[in-house]
């Protein structure tokens, strides 16, 4: 995600489908086919979903995280801090859910439950265990209210977001690890799979989606849109009466815009494409086939998610194409290498953000240099440890922390953001350039559909031969002064 508050405003190969005697596709990782239609604030879905068992271990029961009911009346978790939502709910107070209706598997209707800290969690017990290696498919039947708010999911005062809707797989951490809804951050954290999605809704709406569009149909006043995407974390799509649309290519990749209240569309696509182009040189090649920039209703700045990223039509002209490139380089540092965002949201906030660093350093003309945003960071961060200090008489800066243990957005984005951003300018100046970029490829290379933690980064760049000793460890438990 990228904040209002801010200051700074491949191995497809080893993924690969392969063709079972039978001719249906098998692969090794899960598959979410998705058959949903949004009508008038509801959305009613089956997911049929495919369980390939990655872990070293036996799987009993499976778990998802059921994000909408972060939106629901009571949650202990809501989706936005008291002190947002006037912002948000723009027509006062509003909520969602989503109920699950059956669940089945090869023998009919399978037992369930809604549990987790705030029914957060859909829990399947399974008829037999999983082994290693094996597969089981089950169907989720469900559907979705919307709240009226600006956010990742709800009828926005410009659009229709439908951003963590449907039920997703926990991610796995040696079992699978239950997402309770912050305010503050990204509380996501699920694994690479792939996506098959049929979308419809009335035919008055043009649907900007994550994936590839393979088909639409257009019949009895509705439209009804097919999607593929693989190697994905997540799937959004968004909708409105009013988009008008724009596509472009940048490094073989299909960029569309879609928008409404932009006035210069142009521009914008502009940023979209550069960030595309700038960042498969720097860092690799963009990871999907498509990229989806969309204009939309949301209380921060942006959102990201595999293919399609949010940006919020409430900015001003100077800081919506900085916010397009923050969530753009979320496709490479979020989108392919992954990490647990409730555990170590600096892992890829920081890096979106460096990298909007280096999407300025390399394009000139945008109004922005490398020194300005270094600068600007550095003010900001050490603006906020002097208030910290003021009134709390100490600050923590460190950054091995969950979601849950930061006092609120402030301290959060002080050092997921833009601390995690002057740790890479600091150790690009440590190792230098050469070193640097090597291990910023190195760790997209290896992490690319995987999850990485901090040791992962740390560990990379040992790989490549730098001498990092105890440069992270500094910044990761505070002690390092900036
Ligand atoms: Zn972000």
């Amino acid at each position: 995600m990228k904040k209002l508050t801010l200051l700074l405003a491949l191995v497809f190969a080893f993924g690969a489908l392969f063709v079972s005697g039978c001719g249906k596709k098998e692969r090794d990782r899960n598959l979410y086919e998705l058959a949903c239609s949004y009508d008038d604030g509801v959305l009613d879905g089956t997911l049929d979903f495919t369980f390939y068992n990655s872990f070293p271990t036996a799987v009993k029961e499976l778990k998802f995280n059921l994000f909408p009911n972060a939106y629901r009346q009571g949650a202990k978790y809501p989706a936005v801090a008291a002190s947002a939502a006037a912002g948000a709910y723009y027509a006062g107070k509003s909520y969602g859910n989503i109920e699950i209706e059956k669940v089945a598997g090869e023998n009919g209707e399978m037992p369930f439950a809604v549990t987790g800290k705030d029914e957060n969690i859909l829990s399947v017990p399974l008829e037999e265990e999983v082994f290693p290696d094996e597969r089981v498919s089950i169907s989720v039947d469900f559907s979705v209210s919307l709240a009226k708010i600006n956010h990742r999911l709800g009828i926005t005062e410009s659009a229709v977001n439908l951003g963590n809707f449907y039920p997703v797989l926990c991610g796995y951490d040696g079992g699978f690890y239950e997402c309770v809804y912050y305010s503050s951050g990204d509380p996501f954290f699920s694994d690479c799979a792939d996506y098959e999605v049929t979308f419809t809704a009335d035919e008055k709406y043009t649907v900007a989606a994550s994936g590839e569009l393979k088909e639409s149909r257009k019949e009895g006043g509705g439209i009804t849109n097919v999607y593929a995407l693989e190697n994905a974390r997540d799937f959004a799509l968004c909708l409105s009466e009013n988009f008008e649309t724009m596509s472009a290519s940048a490094e073989g990749v299909t960029v569309n815009y879609y928008y409404s209240k932009d006035k210069q569309p142009v521009t914008s696509m502009e940023y979209a494409v550069k960030a595309v182009e700038t960042f498969s040189s720097l860092f690799g090649a963009y990871p999907y086939k498509t990229l989806s920039v969309v204009e939309t209703g949301f209380n921060e700045g942006g959102m990201e998610y595999p293919a399609l990223v949010y940006i919020s039509d409430r900015l001003e002209p100077a800081a919506f194409g900085e916010v397009i490139v923050h969530e753009t380089a979320h496709q490479w540092w979020y989108a392919a290498v992954g990490n647990n965002q409730v555990e170590y949201g600096f892992l890829d906030e920081g890096l979106a953000e460096y990298s909007t660093v280096l999407f300025y350093e390399n394009n000139e003309g945008f109004g922005m240099t490398r020194p300005q945003m270094i600068g600007a960071a550095e003010l900001t961060y050490r603006t906020f440890c002097n208030v910290y200090d003021k009134l709390f008489g100490k600050v923590d800066t460190s950054m091995l922390r969950p979601l849950g243990a930061y006092s609120g957005e402030y301290e959060y984005v002080s050092i997921a953001y833009i601390k995690a951003c002057l740790m890479y300018e600091y150790l690009r100046l440590t190792v230098g350039d050469d070193m640097f970029f090597k291990g910023l490829k190195k760790y997209y290379a290896d992490y690319a559909f995987a999850e990485a933690e901090p040791q992962d980064l740390v560990g990379t760049f040992e790989k490549c031969g730098a001498d990092t000793n105890g440069f992270f460890e500094s910044f990761f438990d505070g002690s390092v002064i900036i």
